[in-house]
């Protein structure tokens, strides 16, 4: 009989369970922040010291049920040793929950369905074995032994189960990845744990005074899993780009995307408010195209099209090789590349970061946020009143929504400030950014928020989170449920809270051209700023992007500075695309090699030197679940089309939308049932989509848990 274990009794049991199940979950968050880091993913450390600190609540918690289940079975069964057993029951439960949480949210029916009883009955027998490997693996060790072997054991469990989540997260989504990744994650993770075992019992029985051995052979074994995973990654990489021309004596270029901001609520685009004092000083310093429309009205095609210059790249979810970037452009002439991104769906995993040598992307989709979204606890909690109007919930969106699962512009501009401080003076950069601030959730920083937003209820700018639902709601239930009871007051506020947000985010775009002045370098760098898409605030009916060809939702800022290439001051009436901005920049730094898109070079309406012409026709679409559930949004696929004071939506459903700007230049009032003519216009835009190819545009598969990352950013329901 061991002697330890006598010594404790039924409360040393609970609290030595209490200890190894905070040391164990505490590692695994750690083991999750590394993998994070390791591939680039940032965190505020506040944020990563809060996740990890829940972790080790949990796991007193896991330790204590384990302890207690542990005192238990000691009484049926006195050979089972009693720290052995806690430990592996702290593991056991940790990994049914890892495993099985995402398993049944993802691929199984409700938790009573006889396949989810099956699954999950082969769940909990797999994890039931790890408790007895764990148990045999640890129960001939005594005091300071035990105590390595548990750090060991936990160390690399933990380890392998982060290394399993970014497989699984990372891997996912991106176009070239041949085997299923979460098959190659839990390949992983089981090759792995079997080769730990092995390699454990063999140290064990070889010597038991080496108890260490078994856990630094398993960490070998774990960082090759994970190195299997990065090796997964590597091969979907692109082919590095060959550099044809010297970089000597280019401009630098900054290309700023500011996500989900309107045009018309800039200072410089005629907003009343002055939330955007160093965007408007920006306009000033460069070129305003006052009707710039976005290809798309919503993240993934609108950037996949402005930095190709193409209209097909913008069918896919993920940008496909094919298509040549404006980052692979400037690499070949001899530039240094780089992107920032604050919003999830666009980075590595998407194929976004085609060119670029460094790339900043939001964080993988954490396991903490999954675990309180999912836990039957938080909602029962709720449920039964112990927690009152879902504090939890609220608590954790605010949390972890802006600041854990995209990254906020300041991050972003000290990342891209260092990156910038470190190339060597006179080698051209080009640094891409997008900001997430202005999309919701409308959650804005002090100061900004007290100037434009004071006394507003925060929680309006959670307007999809609400306490009602317990959770988040996808926009369209919002539009058809939570709008028609908005109040008008309700939209001001709620705008005043974008509008504070819009405010923080032209303060750091601020410190960023500061930056750049300070450096010295202002008059070598050209700056391009727009935005993917714009906003609806009950216009139309209708609330978020993703929703329409409205203008609310395509009209956006396009300002190009480039000092002594383009003039100060001037407007361009002459409506524009964003596919434009490639040819413009090609033009403007004149780079070589880049091949031809849809685009047209905007460098001589720029200086004036061509006659405004508001009959360019421009094009935008919005590709679709076909959904009819909701009729306040026009359904199916939308195609437009806009000349002079003419616009025209074709809907695949049939409901086409025609409008005229001249008298409506907000393009509220469709004119289709009223004998509206929409001139040459179906016919520009049936054969632009033969020329863009259009017509084959089909779904595509997302893995689920983009599925619902999209969800939660209101991007599809
Ligand atoms: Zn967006």
């Amino acid at each position: 009989m061991n002697t330890s274990d006598r010594q404790f009794g039924f409360i040393g049991t609970i609290l030595r369970g209490a200890l190894l199940g905070g040391l164990a979950i505490g590692f695994y968050g750690v083991a999750e922040m590394k993998v994070n880091e390791m591939v680039g993913l940032t965190q505020p450390l506040r944020i990563w010291s809060f996740i990890i600190g829940v972790y080790v609540v949990l796991g007193l918690g896991f330790g204590i049920a384990s302890g207690l289940g542990s005192w238990m079975l000691r009484r049926l069964a006195p050979g089972l040793r009693g720290d052995a057993l806690t430990l592996g029951g702290i593991w056991a439960g940790w990994t049914l929950i890892y495993i099985g949480l995402p398993i049944n949210d993802r691929y199984l029916p409700g938790i009573l369905a006889p396949k989810s009883l099956a699954v999950n009955s082969l769940l909990a027998l797999f994890c039931l074995g790890l408790l007895g490997l764990i148990h045999r693996n640890l129960a001939g060790r005594r005091g300071l032994h035990f105590l390595l072997s548990a750090i060991a054991t936990s160390f690399c469990l933990g380890l392998m189960l982060a290394g399993g989540l970014y497989i699984d997260m990372f891997v996912a989504g991106s176009a070239e990845a041949t085997t299923s990744p979460l098959l190659a994650g839990t390949l992983t993770f089981v090759g792995a744990l079997a080769l730990w075992i092995l390699f454990a019992r063999a140290a064990g029985s070889i010597s038991g005074a080496r108890p260490l051995l078994g856990g630094l052979a398993s960490l070998a074994i774990a960082l090759g899993g994970l190195a299997l995973g990065g090796s997964m990654v590597q091969q979907s990489e692109h082919a590095p780009v060959k550099v044809i021309a010297d970089g000597a004596g280019k401009p630098n270029v900054i290309w700023l995307v500011t996500d989900t901001v309107r045009a018309d609520h800039l200072g410089t685009y005629g907003y009343a408010k002055p939330i955007s004092p160093h965007l408007d000083q920006l306009g000033t310093g460069g070129v305003v195209f006052e009707k710039a429309i976005s290809q798309a009205p919503w993240t993934i095609p609108s950037h996949w099209q402005m930095v190709t210059g193409r209209y097909a790249a913008g069918k896919s979810k993920v940008l496909g090789a094919e298509f040549q970037t404006f980052a692979e452009v400037a690499k070949q002439n001899g530039y240094d590349t780089a992107g920032f991104f604050g919003n999830y769906s666009i980075g590595r995993r998407s194929g976004f970061s085609q060119g670029l040598d460094f790339t900043v992307d939001g964080p993988v989709m954490i396991f903490f946020h999954l675990l309180f979204d999912k836990l039957p606890l938080t909602h029962a909690l709720h449920a039964l009143g112990v927690v009152p109007d879902d504090t939890i919930l609220r608590w954790l969106h605010r949390h972890t929504f802006l600041e854990g699962e995209s990254v906020r512009s300041n991050i972003l501009v000290s990342h891209a400030i260092d990156w910038i401080d470190e190339r060597p003076a006179g080698q051209p950069f080009f640094v891409l950014m997008n900001f997430m601030d202005a999309h919701d959730a409308y959650d804005p920083p002090e100061p900004f928020r007290s100037r434009f937003a004071p006394g507003v209820d925060p929680l309006l700018g959670f307007v999809r989170y609400n306490p009602e639902d317990g959770d988040s709601i996808d926009s369209d239930t919002f539009i058809r449920d939570r709008l028609p009871k908005l109040k008008e007051r309700d939209w001001r506020d709620i705008v005043s809270l974008y509008d504070a947000e819009i405010a923080f985010l032209d303060s750091q775009i601020g410190r960023l051209l500061e930056h750049l002045r300070e450096k010295g370098v202002e008059d070598d760098t050209i700056i391009v700023l727009t935005s993917d898409h714009g906003e609806l605030f009950g216009e139309h009916g209708l609330a978020y992007h993703f929703k329409s060809l409205s203008e609310e939702e395509t009209h956006v800022p396009l300002i190009i500075r480039a000092p002594g290439k383009l003039p100060a001051g001037q407007r361009v009436k002459s409506p524009v695309e964003l596919n434009d901005i490639v040819p413009t920049l090609v033009e403007l730094a004149a780079l070589e090699g880049a091949e031809a898109g849809d685009g047209t070079s905007l460098v001589t309406l720029a200086r004036g030197d061509q006659a405004e012409d508001q009959n360019a026709v421009v094009f935008t679409y919005l590709v679709r679940e076909p959904r009819k559930k909701f009729p306040h949004t026009n359904p199916g696929h939308l195609l437009g089309a806009r000349s002079g004071n003419r616009k025209y939506v074709w809907s695949s459903t049939g409901m086409h939308e025609i409008y005229d700007l001249d008298a409506d230049p907000n393009a509220h009032d469709n004119l289709e049932a009223k004998g509206g003519d929409p001139g040459d216009l179906p016919a520009e835009l049936s054969s632009w989509r033969e020329r863009v190819q259009l017509e084959e545009i089909q779904e595509e598969k997302m893995d689920r848990l983009t599925r619902e990352k999209l969800k939660a950013l209101g991007y599809i329901d």
